[in-house]
């Protein structure tokens, strides 16, 4: 293990919780977690845990689970409830670590902080509405009725791009719904990861009912997949893994749910106000990096408006500052490490090599103080094919495609023609077309005068094509993947029937 550069007051090897109590890892491998912004700054080492580590976090679970389900499901909700109360109370903490740990800018951090809380605060409200139905029965004095039950031990398997939101969305609706939940965050996020659970647990979550265990996916998110105590999978990230892991709980029928990746058009017709679109698509775009799956990625602009739309475009992103997040005035940080930085960079290749206009950007920012960290110019492709490689997939950096479009017609097969489908945008007040694109447009989410990103606690969201498996997440729907619904028919006749239902 190399040593630290620079150690910081927080713990410098992050810890497991299993069965309520901070552990070491049992591993001997670790990497460093390095501030993308300034590699020069170890934020702390992460364990490579183990299989081993997996199993007694699982056992733990599976113990706690007959008290956790016994707990009343409005008790469970105030305990999130109290989650959401602490994570109030740190949120500058909280966001700072994010900055400094993912990388996006401080005021991004507190963004994703304050819709974590409301996630936390829906989703606790949810314990008091865990509501099944009751039916009317074909057979006299008969009572029928659903209600919804916990699945068991729940894995949560998260991205790094966002790293507190995401758990979140996720651990939240898994406990009220009654289940234990072991998270395995990402392992470029251990610290706001275990700042989390670090809330949770201090809100009363009991031991065993959420552990944390920070490892690789191929070791740890494998381990949780395959472990037959494992009910249920909830995943946020890439296709590649996340496809893989769909086929391994299907073999296992065990619910899995899948969010992956994206490649949202905001579409621009020759009526839209150009300056909102402007401001949007450079938000979309550049915001977070590019590094949200929400992000915009391919602006479809009718081809009158086009010029118009590029030239204002370019003067907004020059305006953009790059720089470490922690700086209040920059608006853009990095990449979250080499290796995104350099599949960002390779796309940039690409893209030239496909003969697309490169209008600005498509390098590397090297000069100090840039140089310390993963910095890519904000990037813009005019004259984008839609079959070109940049217009088909998922760069998750700063970089935008302008594809030129004849009509709305045009735009729409555009818009729809790739694998991916989680969000997107039109820019229009003409109604005739808005309610069309709401219509066809083959995304989970979709907006009208208003960027691709951002979505709201008690809204669902998900994808659909490529991009998503399984129920919804946030909303009401969350509570479905996490809950199995169960039918009951009581005969309450007091005498001996004579028929029964088929
Ligand atoms: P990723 O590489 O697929 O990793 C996601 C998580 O899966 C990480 O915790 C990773 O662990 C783990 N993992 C890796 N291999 C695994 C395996 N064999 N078994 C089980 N788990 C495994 O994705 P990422 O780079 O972190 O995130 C970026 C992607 O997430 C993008 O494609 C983005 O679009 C997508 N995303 C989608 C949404 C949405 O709602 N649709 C939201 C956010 C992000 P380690 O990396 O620690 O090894």
């Amino acid at each position: 293990m190399e040593p630290l550069a620079k150690p910081q007051a927080r713990a410098e090897t992050y810890r497991n919780l299993i069965n309520g109590r901070w552990v070491t890892s049992s591993s001997t491998r670790s990497v460093r977690n390095l501030n993308p912004a300034d590699t020069t700054e170890v934020l702390g080492v992460v364990p490579l845990s183990t299989g081993q580590d997996v199993e007694a976090a699982v056992r733990a679970a599976q113990e706690a689970l007959e008290g956790w389900r016994e707990t009343p499901a409005p008790q469970r909700g105030q305990i999130v409830a109290r989650a959401a109360q602490l994570l109030t109370a740190r949120k500058e903490e909280v966001a700072r670590a994010l900055t400094r740990e993912e990388g996006k800018t401080v005021s991004e951090s507190l963004g994703e902080v304050l819709k974590s809380i409301n996630v936390l605060d829906y989703m606790a409200g949810e314990g008091r509405r865990l509501a099944g139905e009751t039916l009317p029965s074909e057979l006299t004095n008969n009572f029928c009725y659903t209600i919804r039950q916990p699945l068991g031990v729940v894995a949560v398997i998260t991205p790094w791009n966002f790293p507190v939101c995401i758990p979140c969305w996720k651990i939240a609706p898994a406990l009220v719904g009654g289940n234990t939940v072991i998270f395995k965050p990402s392992t470029l996020t251990p610290w706001t990861a275990t700042l989390l659970v670090e809330i949770f647990t201090e809100a009363g979550v009991p031991p065993g009912v959420l552990s944390l265990v920070i490892g690789s996916g191929g070791t740890v998110g494998e381990a949780l997949v395959n472990h037959p105590l494992v009910r249920a999978v909830s995943f946020t990230g890439s296709n590649e893994i996340g496809s893989e892991l769909y086929h391994r709980g299907a073999r296992r029928q065990i619910k899995v749910q899948c969010e992956m990746g994206g490649k949202n058009p905001l579409v621009v017709l020759e009526d839209a106000d150009l300056e909102l679109a402007v401001e949007s698509t450079a938000q979309g775009a550049f915001g977070s990096t590019g590094q949200r799956c929400t992000a915009t990625s391919r602006a479809v602009v009718v081809e009158s408006i086009a010029n118009r739309f590029v030239d204002a475009l370019l003067q907004r992103i020059r305006k953009i500052r790059v720089g470490n997040g922690l700086d209040k005035s920059v608006e853009m940080g990095p990449s979250v490490d080499k290796s995104q930085m350099e599949t960002v960079l390779r796309y940039i290749d690409i893209g030239k090599e496909e003969g697309a206009q490169l209008r600005c950007g498509g390098h590397r920012l090297e000069d100090p103080p840039y140089d310390r960290g993963y910095f890519v110019a904000p990037t813009l492709f005019d004259y984008v094919q839609p079959s070109m490689r940049i217009a088909q997939e998922e760069i998750f950096g700063p970089v935008l495609s302008v594809i030129r479009v004849r009509d709305f017609d045009e735009a729409l097969a555009v818009a729809n023609g790739v694998k991916y489908g989680l969000s997107s945008s039109l820019y229009t007040n003409d109604a005739s077309k808005i309610f069309k694109f709401i219509e066809r447009i083959e995304t989970g989410v979709t907006h009208v005068n208003s960027p691709t990103t951002g979505g709201e606690a008690h809204l669902p969201f998900g994808g659909v094509k490529a991009t998503g498996v399984g129920l919804r997440e946030m909303g009401r729907t969350a509570m479905e993947f996490y809950t199995e619904l169960k039918t009951v028919y009581i005969d309450y006749t007091g005498q001996k029937r004579t028929t029964f239902l088929y």
